[in-house]
Order: structure tokens, then sequence, then C-alpha cells
């Protein structure tokens, strides 16, 4: 599953949960007769990782439809939903930004010609108005140069009206861009920062010279393939998403939660002492303790599911892998003493 759908997916999980899908997408792509081919794995491993749910969608009505799963149907499927999608919008955008300033560039240039045009004009008058003694000459010439510049006033007006409507299209785009880019970030589960925006974030945060504490938590929920094998992979991916709304929840403003891949979770915390990111995450982890589940199909109560959370505080000689390590230490700590725990 990739943890986004940026221009290009990330595909950065655990050995044995890529397995777990291969041993998914092969009896899948057998049963309905489709090619293992590098693209159609791909689409597969997509599929089987339900991360993309229009890409499950528009296969689904393949399959229902019984069409075959040929060379152009497949990379159609590959380039709308997994490779393109932002980098379609991306370059749409940027022809958009282009042809507006086209647009922009040809309305001044027209009113700088007539501006030229028109200045050619009353240099001419001007000499002939000096030249001549007659009123009625004078008279008509003056009326002229009166049409001119009234001409010039609404060419200009006519620029106008054109820079202000560019500058319209251009605030739009502008708004297309902001979106695409937050899609860049977007885990498409949890509605957090996907991996690869933690990874940015976290390396940003550790270059900024900072005398405030620093803290990550690191989350991984307890026997998760138990929650998967006893109700299903979907009501699974409900868990995750209910977890990542306690993080939302319990973690400040100026912190970043992120879905740091498959069922874990992370806070980076800056300017907080390591007591503030217990709290919050002892928080976190007590509030899951108590929850109860249900499935939304017939109220089932899932059986209780709990979390363990490693925390480590940055340190001077930090970069993100250390730091990264130091916590998946201490939440390694937490699952060895019994799980359902804080450590630090
Ligand atoms: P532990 O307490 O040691 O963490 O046990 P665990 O069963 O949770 O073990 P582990 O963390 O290694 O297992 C992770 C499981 O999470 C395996 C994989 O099938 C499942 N998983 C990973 N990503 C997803 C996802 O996006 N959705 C669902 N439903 N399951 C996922
Ligand atoms: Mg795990
Ligand atoms: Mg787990």
């Amino acid at each position: 599953m990739p943890s986004n759908h940026s221009i290009l997916p990330i595909y950065d999980f655990s050995v044995s949960l890529n397995n777990g899908y291969l041993k998914n997408i092969i009896p899948f792509l057998t049963k309905n007769e489709i090619a293992a081919n590098p693209i159609n794995y791909a689409i597969f491993y997509d599929y089987v990782a339900k991360q993309n749910p229009k890409l499950n969608s528009a296969v689904d009505e393949l399959l229902n439809n019984q069409k075959p799963f040929d060379c152009a149907t497949s990379f159609a499927l590959y380039e709308t939903y997994i490779c393109n999608t932002s980098l379609n919008s991306i370059e749409n955008i940027n022809e958009k930004i282009h042809k507006v300033l086209l647009q922009a560039t040809d309305a001044i240039g027209e009113t700088c010609t007539k501006a030229e045009q028109t200045n050619d004009s009353f240099q001419k008058k001007t000499a002939i108005l000096e030249a001549t003694s007659e009123l009625a000459a004078g008279s008509s010439i003056l009326q002229e140069i009166i049409q001119e510049t009234r001409s010039l006033a609404a060419t200009s007006q006519a620029m106008q009206v054109q820079l202000n409507a560019a500058n319209a299209e251009m605030e739009q785009l502008r708004a297309e861009l902001a979106q695409v880019r937050q899609i860049a970030v977007t885990d498409g589960l949890t509605g957090l920062l996907n991996r690869r925006a933690f990874d940015q974030t976290l390396s940003e945060i550790i270059e900024q010279p900072c005398s405030e504490t620093t803290c990550l938590s690191m989350l991984d929920i307890d026997h998760f393939k138990q929650v998967n094998d006893t109700y299903g992979h979907t009501i699974g991916d409900h868990v995750i998403k209910f977890v990542a709304t306690l993080l939302k929840k319990h973690a400040e403003d100026h912190h970043h939660v992120a879905r740091y891949g498959g069922e874990e979770l992370a806070i980076i915390m800056p300017n907080t002492p390591k007591h503030k990111a217990i709290e919050i995450s002892e928080n976190i982890r007590l509030e899951m303790e108590k929850s109860r589940l249900k499935r939304k199909t017939d109220n089932l109560t899932l059986g209780q599911i709990t979390i363990s959370i490693g925390i480590a505080e940055l340190q001077p000689n930090d970069n993100p892998e250390s730091l990264i390590t130091r916590a998946d230490s201490a939440l390694y700590q937490a699952k060895k003493s019994g799980r359902n725990k804080v450590m630090h």
C-alpha cells in the first residue's frame, strides 16, 4: 500500500506486511485470470491494501461486469489511480497558469501598441496644429485627438478588465495547487500526515536550531493481526482510523500527527518537554484502553483493543533515524513488558 498517492507512490512497509499482501494478491490474480505482471501487481497491491477507494471501485466495476483485464485497461487504471493523479493535476494547473499569463501579456501588449500609435498620432497632430492658423482645421484636429484619447482610455479599461479576470483565475489556481499539495502530504485512510510528510517534517525540525525539547512518540496497535483475523480487514481499517482520531484529539495544535506505516502512528512534538509527551501519550493509551468499539452493521462490541507507545527525546547529535530508532526501542520495550504501556 502506498503511503500516499502523490507523484510517485511509496511502498515503505514491513516485510511481513508485504508478504501478507503477496499471499492475497497472487490467488486473487489467478482466480480472475489476470496476468501477474508488475502493473497488475501494483494495481492489486493497492486493491488488497484498500488504501485507494477510487481504484477499488473502478476495479470492482470491471470485475463485476466481467470486463477483460487487458494491457490497455490495466495501464489506464495504473495511470489514473496510482501514478499520475497528482502529476496530471499539477500539469493541468501549470498549463492553465501559462494560458492566463499569455492572455494577460497579450492584453498588456495590445494596450502598449495602442498607446504608442496614439502617441505618434498626437505628435503629428500637434505639429499640424502648431502650423495651422485656421480655426476650423484646428477644431477638427482637436476632435480627432479627443476621439483617440477616448479610444485609448477604452483599450486600457479593457486591459484592466482582463487583468482583473486573470487575477481571479490565478487565485483559483493557487487554491487548486494548495489542494494538490494537501493530497500529496495526506494519508488516504486516516487523513493524518503520510509517511513522506512525516519524514520531511522530522528532518526539517531536526535541522532547525532549537533550544526547546522535541519529542517523538511512536505508537503500535497491540495484537492487531488478531483484530484483522477476528473481524476482517475493513474493521481493522476502522480501528486504525479510530486510533488516529484519538491522536488528533490529544496532540497539541503545533504537533505533527502522522501514519508512520500500517498500524503504526506517530506524533512529532516540537517544543514539548518529555513529561508532557509522556502525559499526552498516557492519555491516548488510557482512552484507547477504556474505549469499546462497536461494529456498525450489528452493534457487536469488539473486544478490548490496546496500544503500546514508545517515546524518545531529541538529543543534540540526533538525526531522524537515530531518534526513530530510540522511540522504536522504547516501543519494543512496551511490547516486551506486556503491551498497553507507554515507555521512554
Ligand atoms: P503486536 O502487538 O506485536 O504489535 O502484534 P501485531 O499483531 O499488531 O503485530 P504487527 O504489529 O507486526 O502486525 C501488524 C498487522 O497489521 C499486520 C497487518 O496485516 C496489519 N496491518 C497493517 N496495515 C494495515 C492496514 O492498513 N489495515 C489493516 N486492516 N491491517 C493492517
Ligand atoms: Mg506493527
Ligand atoms: Mg501491532
